[in-house]
């Protein structure tokens, strides 16, 4: 099911050219998240990656992470947890930066919102170089979380972005 899926997800998403800079291919994942069929099943997929696995949390980066995380969230019986960029969240955060090609970013997560010992489940989109996943581990870490895994829509094989993560990866469409 997961190899048509897979196909299924890979047509649908669009490609973008030179978005948001020039040499980026921007992989669209918004006609996947217009078809009821799609996101209902790449929901499902991500749910039955983890049938069985004891999850506390998942932890959805921002923004796209959000959507794919919050909709499985319930399904495996974990709560989630949004990681924001800096000055959206209201109450105390914890806060990682980590470099990007040209500049550096911020992620942040109410310093409550992970208890010690929480099994956490992180959702993205895509995992390109892997610096935006390797920074969400590193929060989640530092509130005293254990990584369960790491799981992405899409995965940009050739940037190599899963050699960086220590933990387990999956992703369901590979370029
Ligand atoms: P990275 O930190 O390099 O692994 O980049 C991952 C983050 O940037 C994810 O949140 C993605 O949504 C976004 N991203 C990076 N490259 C692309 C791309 N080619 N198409 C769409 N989103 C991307």
């Amino acid at each position: 099911m997961s190899h048509t899926l897979a196909e299924a997800v890979r047509r649908t998403i669009r490609d973008v050219p030179d978005f948001p800079k020039p040499g980026i291919l921007f992989k669209d994942i918004t006609p996947v998240l217009s078809s009821p069929r799609l996101l209902q099943d790449v929901v499902n997929w991500t749910a039955g990656t983890y049938a069985g696995v004891d999850v506390d949390l998942v932890v959805g980066i921002e923004s796209r992470g959000f959507i794919f995380g919050a909709a499985v969230a319930p399904q495996i019986h974990a709560g989630f947890v949004p990681l924001r960029k800096p000055g959206k969240l209201p109450w105390t955060t914890r806060q990682v930066s980590y470099d990007l090609e040209y500049g550096s970013a911020t992620l942040q997560v109410h310093e409550d919102a992970i208890q010690t010992g929480d099994r956490v489940v992180i959702v993205d989109d895509l995992l390109a170089t892997g610096g935006t996943a390797v920074a969400a581990v590193d929060l989640v870490r530092q509130l005293g979380g254990h990584v369960v895994g790491c799981c992405f829509v899409v995965e940009l094989d050739f940037l190599e972005g899963r050699a960086r993560l220590d933990c387990p990866v999956v992703s369901l469409v590979n370029y």
